[in-house]
């Protein structure tokens, strides 16, 4: 099989250069840009687009199939990525407009979207269009589902949701789900791959406090943003009690080797040092991270003019939601710990999805193919603290087998998701399609 390194660069290439950036208002999405990336991805890969079933579901969400021979008996396979990029940001601070996917003397691909995630999208599809070129038929359903806005975190019109009640009112369901996220890399001149069967839950809660307003001269002593200034000084000061979970302790075990200083030491037997683990997640955010379900306050606003006391003044907090908790244990302890007089209500937000188990084929199969990739790799499997759309496929996965996992082996010359700059090293790309191509060949089996 010929892989044709400048190919798949074109292929990004073109992919980057539609502006496809989701915006948090769904009427907003400019579905004439997702429609230009549907006509480039037609272009790029005319093999795939002859064999597969290609549907556009809710505004602009792609969901391919390809019937196999039906010889395997593994449920289906789907594969999946988002569409849709972060706003780029400040054009003056890229190196090289943000959708112009220049390929400097270095050979890296400036862009957004490069790495998050349409290199999930083209890797796929490249990985396929060779197959296909070779007379590769799989004995399993083959399944794409490209959503439109996953970087807002769905809200309502989530891609991700609509294209879940599509599969489910077709009965679809799943043997493996593999998403963005995850990947190789060189720690310490030794090779990690990191594979992540869980993810956190989500939440944005409006906190605020009304008030009868008034003319600045006349101040009470707290005004409604004073009051909420205490509120956020309770919350940070009433976090949710930390609990260790059992795949952070698989994380943590497994990251042990690769950390220097107390952590090393720590992370080896975390149940065992939990009482100084718990002391540190009072000042350490990695340890906190792992082991609590987090609030950060992130916005505020008061008044429309500095004269004018607020009526209404409010408060935005971003949580990140531990598996095995829940909004509800959320609330429970905000309405705990909430000084008299401040208000909250969930902006959006959802659940930890399930916990996805390491021991299934799935999982031992990614293992094969990337060791075979990468001899002496060792895999850590990791909890994300962000979040994917793969959460919408659990429920549809009985396998117990959704993975966040890309191909590629990141570099200090790949980067920038969500930042100014976005880049990928070209150079890491053909070893993704390569990862995917044996995926495709050997699932099922
Ligand atoms: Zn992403």
């Amino acid at each position: 099989m010929k892989y044709d390194k400048d190919l798949f660069v074109k292929h990004l290439q073109a992919m980057v250069r539609v502006p496809t950036v989701s915006s948090a208002d769904p009427e907003k999405t400019r579905v004439e840009d997702f429609l230009q990336l549907h006509k480039v991805l037609e272009e790029s890969y005319p093999l795939v687009h002859k064999t597969m079933t290609r549907e556009v579901i809710g505004k602009c969400a792609l969901l391919y199939h390809w019937k196999g021979t039906g010889k395997s008996n593994a449920l289906p396979l789907l594969m999946t990525a988002h569409q849709d990029v972060v706003p780029e940001g400040d054009w003056s601070m890229w190196k090289y407009p943000p959708f112009e996917a220049h390929v400097d003397e270095n050979g890296i691909l400036w862009g957004r979207g490069c790495t998050d995630s349409k290199n999930n999208i083209q890797g796929y599809m490249d990985a396929l269009e060779l197959l296909i070129a070779d007379g590769f038929v799989p004995d399993y359903d083959l399944y794409f589902a490209f959503g439109y806005n996953e970087e807002i975190m769905g809200g309502p019109g989530a891609a991700g949701q609509i294209l879940q009640d599509e599969l489910k009112a077709r009965g679809i369901e799943f043997g493996m789900a593999i998403d963005e996220c995850g990947g190789v890399a060189e720690v310490d001149g030794k090779l990690v791959a990191t594979i992540i069967p869980c993810e956190k839950g989500y939440a944005d809660y409006e906190f605020y406090v009304e008030e009868p307003g008034g003319h600045s001269a006349f101040p009470p002593v707290h005004t409604a943003l004073g009051k909420l200034g205490y509120a956020i000084w309770t919350l940070e000061n009433n976090r949710m009690e930390p609990i260790l979970i059992e795949p952070v302790i698989r994380e943590m075990k497994a990251r042990a080797p690769f950390m220097t200083g107390e952590l090393a030491e720590l992370f080896k037997d975390p149940e065992a040092n939990w009482p100084r683990l718990k002391e540190l997640a009072e000042t350490d955010k990695l340890v906190n991270q792992m082991v609590r379900t987090t609030t950060a306050a992130t916005m505020a606003s008061g008044s429309a003019q500095a004269n004018i006391l607020p009526e209404r003044a409010s408060i935005i907090t971003n949580s990140r939601i531990l598996p095995g908790q829940t909004l509800e244990d959320l609330e429970a302890h905000f309405a705990k710990v909430m000084p008299e007089g401040v208000k909250f209500r969930l902006v959006k937000g959802h659940n930890p999805p399930p916990i996805s188990s390491i021991d299934t084929s799935g999982y031992e199969l990614i293992v094969k193919i990337i060791s075979e990739m990468y001899p002496g790799v060792t895999f850590i499997p990791s909890m994300l603290a962000g979040g994917t759309d793969s959460r919408y496929y659990s429920c549809l996965t009985p396998t117990k087998s959704v993975y966040r996992f890309t191909g590629l082996m990141s570099d200090a010359n790949t980067g920038g998701a969500h930042a100014v700059n976005e880049h990928i090293n070209t150079e890491i790309m053909v070893n993704n399609v390569k990862f995917y191509v044996e995926l495709f060949k050997n699932y099922g089996k």
